[in-house]
């Protein structure tokens, strides 16, 4: 393992699927990836599930996480064992205390600003992200159905990288003054994730490439809030594993989706040489444990 950290600085880390979906190969070669190092540096592994958008979860989604988990028996020491025991005690529902505590903070501090803006009106103004800038002085935070923006910094991020290095990004245009409350009065997905990794300690973060701006954004909103310890957390973001034909994958019922694979009848081992062929991996594999993390980090 190429790393100079030593491995008493990297302690928690986590998988954070979504319910949203069911799960695919793409999911699987992180959660591999996740446990990998865990197992390298002697880290515990959180199961987090981000349950905040009620629109797209399903129960069979969520169902599917822990069916996931347990076909390829990958290890976790914190979180829900359970569809019951998530909604019942591990839910985001049930933090929603700590994320009104954030978003108190940050407007305290006069980091947030309202904006009625929609998408349509962003893009007419040709921005990716933001506000047009013809809004915020006439409301209120106080108002209902707007969006909260937390007002990004214009420095550069340092992100602490798993080899030991510090590397500055510069902010990214895409996540200028990102919605932290959304429309509805409900938190949004960096807000509720920067809190709920800061709560549970969490610090090592392993994503895809695809979240490397969320990444940067969620340190500088880190570093806005008192409790700021996931500033310094380690990121590991990874190559995006690609169906087939080439293509992102995406959560769909499609082939590519864990769940038909193992409805269909395929073994644990069938479908981990499925992931290690899609890794470009020749040697054989029938346990997560197989993986190294050279071979996953290494995809093309
Ligand atoms: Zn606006």
């Amino acid at each position: 393992l190429k790393t100079s950290l030593p491995a008493e600085l990297v302690h928690k880390t986590r998988y954070a699927p979504t319910p949203s979906g069911f799960l695919h190969l793409g999911n699987l070669y992180s959660f591999i990836l996740t446990a990998t190092i865990a197992r390298n540096t002697g880290a515990s592994v959180l199961l987090r599930i981000d349950d905040m958008d009620r629109e797209r979860f399903r129960s069979e989604y969520l169902q599917n996480i822990f069916e996931t988990l347990r076909f390829f028996e990958l290890p976790y020491q914190e979180g829900p064992k359970t569809e019951a025991d998530f909604l019942q005690c591990w839910s985001q529902q049930h933090r929603m205390d700590s994320y009104t505590k954030a978003l108190d903070e940050l407007r305290q501090k006069e980091l947030l600003y309202p904006c009625a803006c929609t998408r349509t009106d962003l893009q007419k103004a040709g921005l990716q992200s933001g506000c047009t800038g013809n809004c915020s002085s006439s409301y209120s935070l106080d108002d209902p159905g707007l969006n909260w923006r937390y007002r990004t910094p214009e420095q550069a991020q340092f992100l602490q990288l798993f080899t030991g290095e510090t590397i500055a990004y510069d902010f990214p245009v895409s996540m200028k003054d990102f919605i932290v409350r959304k429309r509805d009065g409900t938190p949004a997905y960096q807000l509720c994730s920067v809190v709920d990794d800061t709560r549970f300690g969490v610090n090592l973060v392993v994503r895809g490439v695809d979240l490397l701006e969320s990444s940067i954004a969620q340190v500088a909103l880190s570093q806005s809030l008192e409790n700021n310890t996931y500033a310094s957390a380690v990121q590991v973001h990874h190559p995006l594993l690609k169906d087939a034909t080439g293509h992102k994958l995406s959560k769909s019922e499609g082939a590519e989706s864990l769940n038909t694979l193992i409805k269909s009848g395929c073994t644990p081992s069938q479908l981990l040489t499925l992931l290690a062929q899609r890794c470009g991996i020749s040697y054989p594999v029938s346990h997560w444990t197989d993986f190294t993390y050279s071979a996953l980090t290494s995809i093309v």
